[in-house]
């Protein structure tokens, strides 16, 4: 059986394979962006967190789903 090592976006379980301690915040949480980065492409302006969400340097990040999100709210 072959496995597909890159992350996917599944629904089903958890994909989140989380070694950092203490655990990273789920793609879910409000601090979500908190997570470590484990793809750094800073030079594209983008970079892959731990669970999954996709941080953009603008301020903005995408859900393991691909829902786009906004980091910055207006108090
Ligand atoms: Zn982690």
């Amino acid at each position: 059986m072959r496995r597909i090592t890159e992350v996917t976006p599944t629904t089903e379980g958890s994909t989140t394979m989380c070694d950092h301690s203490p655990e990273c915040p789920s793609a879910g949480d409000t601090d979500c962006c908190t997570a470590h980065v484990t793809a750094d492409h800073s030079e594209q302006g983008w970079c892959r967190l731990c669970n999954g969400v996709i941080l953009f340097d603008d301020g903005a990040y995408l859900t393991p789903e691909g829902r786009p999100m906004e980091l910055r709210r207006s108090a």
